[in-house]
């Protein structure tokens, strides 16, 4: 299930509930996959490449492009249904009487615990994975502006399709950067081509902390764009997507303070690979503290440079965000 086929790339929102105790129902790390079973409406049609938007709760929490999805057939569930038409669609009330109420237009049936039908049966469990591509919302967006962008009204659903032809603009204002759809799914594709993700998240989990651990001994307690900080705001940053290379390449990393960092992510903050200096997107001069970084030489010696065909590809990538915004 790793291959994107030929079909083109769809956009979904996800849905995930947090219960009271702040566990959600699936065990998702909403940040890195999302689990759902072959009942749930549309799982069939989720494939990788595809764009998800997730909604938890009240708020959009983020989107990513589905880099795997794992699949677990026969699995035992019990399931609530409907005692009337059998659908599984149910809300469930705390404050009634009739504890559920059936999703199903032609239905709406009201019914107590006693009545609703259990029954079990055994599921395909799904877990699309996407820890690569995750891009936490910028901005609290409440549900109702997903609502906009969703083509089938019924908020019960888990699963539903988003217009693929308008969501840029969601991503865009949840993202707070100008989103090329095609540019991050083409980047996707290529780095599945070269790696094969599988292995590439493991390794990340496996390398992440030693990456930053390793670089941190080789420069100090440094950020690269600032100079000395306090380490705990000190992350390790990959010049080229590590879903590409599939390596914690030394000379690819950079410490960088967590601000930087996530500029750096977003190609509003790069390097110039023909001067190592500083470059700052247009739209981040409004703020002082990023505008006196402009041109502004890296802090790091000239032997802990990073390769410049390493920024080669960041620092063109971040000219097109920089013309864009
Ligand atoms: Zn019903």
């Amino acid at each position: 299930m790793s291959s994107a086929g030929t079909r083109a790339p769809k956009a979904w929102a996800f849905h995930t509930k947090t219960h009271s105790t702040g566990i959600s129902i699936y065990d998702d790390v909403i940040d890195s996959h999302y689990s759902y079973n072959s009942n749930v409406p549309n799982s069939q049609q989720v494939a990788p490449g595809d764009l998800v938007v997730i909604r938890q709760d009240n708020f959009v929490a983020g989107w990513a492009i589905i880099q795997s999805i794992d699949v677990t057939p026969n699995c035992l569930v019990m399931l609530t249904r409907c005692p009337a038409c059998r659908s599984t669609a149910l809300t469930t009330r705390v404050t009634k009487a009739l504890k559920y109420r059936c999703g199903r237009s032609s239905c709406k049936l009201e019914f107590g615990e006693a009545s609703a039908v259990l029954t079990e049966e055994l599921v395909t469990n799904y877990r699309a994975c996407y820890p690569d591509t995750w891009n936490e919302a910028a901005v609290p967006q409440r549900r109702q502006t997903l609502e906009n962008f969703t083509t089938v009204k019924n908020s019960q659903n888990a699963i539903r399709p988003l217009d693929g032809e308008r969501i840029h603009n969601l991503l865009t204002v949840l993202s707070q950067r100008t989103i090329n759809l095609r540019s991050e799914q083409t980047a996707l594709a290529e780095a599945e081509i070269i790696g094969g993700f599988k292995e590439a998240m493991v390794l990340r989990r496996r390398g992440q902390r030693e990456f930053r651990f390793r670089l941190l001994e080789r420069v100090g307690a440094e950020c690269a764009v600032l100079g000395p900080q306090p380490p705990q705001v000190l992350e390790a940053a990959h010049i080229q997507s590590f879903a590409t290379t599939g390596k914690h390449d030394l000379d690819g990393g950079l410490i960088l303070r967590r601000d930087i960092h996530s500029l750096f992510d977003a190609h509003l903050l790069t390097i110039d690979p023909k001067n190592m200096q500083v470059q700052v997107a247009p739209k981040l001069r409004i703020y002082k503290n990023y505008e006196s970084l402009q041109s502004a030489p890296l802090h790091l010696a000239e032997q802990h440079h990073p390769k410049r065909e390493f920024l080669e590809e960041h620092f063109e990538r971040s000219m097109e965000t920089f013309r864009a915004s």
